[in-house]
């Protein structure tokens, strides 16, 4: 087993490290997960997501007739793990990059893939996800609402709810019943919507990270042209879970993992207890090391994943594990913190006592959202059971 990236990877990966030395946004887009909702923050970063399409490195290993570069995978996990490292703000388009292009790549006609995979590159248009609805969370295949086909287009009516980023978006990969009389998973069908069109409606629900991250999202007779229909009608489940394999996948990163832990490691060698640095504590230690081998077997465990992709091998509950892992994982680790600031964890952003510039607060919160959003924990372990160890379905 060889763990080392080539040679060529290497400089390939200085490269990619040199250029965000030199290009990543100074100031005014801030960095990581914060201030994702205004106008502002949108049309910056949308020039940052262009400076870095043009400068070759979005999408490496998309196929170049759409214009990615057809390159290794491993390119792509070099600039994904050097944008961690370097706190590179997140690009507006995540959505569209990370489930809805490869979900188009694998399943769009032609015509979507040429009309659709450019702007996804560039920034220009915005996606969100129109999956949940109330009462259709973890049981998805309840979904309600109802497209009738009428002449050449879909009727959309019904509503979607904590649709993360709809505020902004253009358009929305939605799934919609197209026949109530088949069984759920049967009668679902998969399209794109145009979230300009009339008859939509955009609500924001506000976080308890105090964003307004997510929506609910109204459609009153939206009119949906029939060719914005990926894959079979309804045959939507097949395509919808093609998209939550990739957005399983973006959601635990191990690079994210070990550069949270090593901001936690030092935040304890600076915080004292008893006299002593908490990392000198007996106790605390082991909770340090318990997160720090954690880390190291989602480090492992992301690598085989990117072996299995090299060799063209199908991933199978290897994404679940990555999402229910990592997830947990980010969000233990922003625990550790909080207790390890006791007292401190409790001051606002702004309190000129605050430690390590009130990152930890808001950390935990997000990192809760991402133990539910795309599948709570408690339907990748279902899942994970049922497919990976073949055991019996829950009921
Ligand atoms: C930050 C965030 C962003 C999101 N963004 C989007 C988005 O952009 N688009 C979108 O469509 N949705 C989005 N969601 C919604 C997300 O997909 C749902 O919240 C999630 O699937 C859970 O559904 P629910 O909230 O209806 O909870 P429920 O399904 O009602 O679950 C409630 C509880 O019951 C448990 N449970 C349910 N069924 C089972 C079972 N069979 N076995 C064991 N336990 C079970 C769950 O684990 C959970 O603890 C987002 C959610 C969050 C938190």
């Amino acid at each position: 087993m060889d763990l080392n990236f080539t040679t060529a990877e290497e400089e390939f990966r200085l490269k990619i490290r040199r250029f965000l030395e030199e290009n990543l946004p100074k100031s005014g887009l801030g960095a990581g997960r914060e201030g994702r909702e205004d106008k502002a923050w949108l049309e910056k970063s949308k020039a940052w997501q262009r400076k870095l399409y043009e400068s070759g490195y979005v999408a490496l290993a998309w196929p170049k007739e759409y214009g990615g570069q057809a390159l290794d995978p491993v390119c792509q996990t070099i600039v994904n793990d050097e944008m961690v490292r370097a706190n590179a703000p997140y690009l507006p388009g995540g959505s569209g990059l990370g489930m809805l292009g490869p979900t188009l790549i694998s399943w769009g006609t032609e015509e979507q893939k040429r009309r659709y995979l450019p702007k996804i590159l560039t920034g220009e248009e915005i996606w969100c996800q129109g999956y949940s609805e109330p009462g259709s969370g973890s049981d998805l295949a309840s979904l309600r609402t109802r497209a009738e086909i009428i002449g050449d287009e879909f009727v959309v009516n019904g509503q979607k709810v904590w649709t993360s980023g709809a505020q902004h978006a253009d358009m929305m990969f939605c799934l919609v019943r197209t026949d109530p009389d088949a069984p759920k998973h049967r009668g679902i069908s998969y399209i794109l919507i145009d979230m300009h069109s009339p008859g939509i409606t955009v609500r924001p629900l506000v976080q308890m990270t105090g964003d307004k991250g997510f929506n609910e999202v109204f459609f009153d007779n939206v009119h949906v042209p029939r060719k914005n229909l990926v894959g079979k009608l309804n045959e939507g489940w097949i395509v919808a879970n093609a998209t939550l394999f990739h957005e399983r996948n973006m959601l635990g990163s191990a690079t994210g993992s070990e550069q949270r832990f090593n901001r936690l490691l030092a935040l304890t060698k600076k915080i004292k207890r008893g006299g002593r640095a908490l990392t000198e504590d007996a106790v605390f230690r082991q909770r340090l090391a318990d997160l720090e081998i954690r880390v190291e077997a989602m480090r492992f465990h992301s690598l085989r994943q990117l072996t299995d992709q090299i060799r063209g091998r199908n991933p199978g509950v290897e994404t679940m594990i990555n999402k229910l892992v990592g997830t947990e994982l980010n969000h233990d680790l922003a625990t550790a913190a909080m207790e390890a600031m006791g007292d401190y964890s409790m001051l606002a952003r702004e309190d000129a006592s605050v430690l390590d510039h009130g990152y930890w607060p808001y950390e935990w919160m997000f990192s809760l959202g991402l133990v539910i959003g795309g599948g709570t924990s408690h339907i990748q372990k279902n899942i994970i059971a049922e497919r990976g160890l073949k055991m019996p379905k829950s009921r």
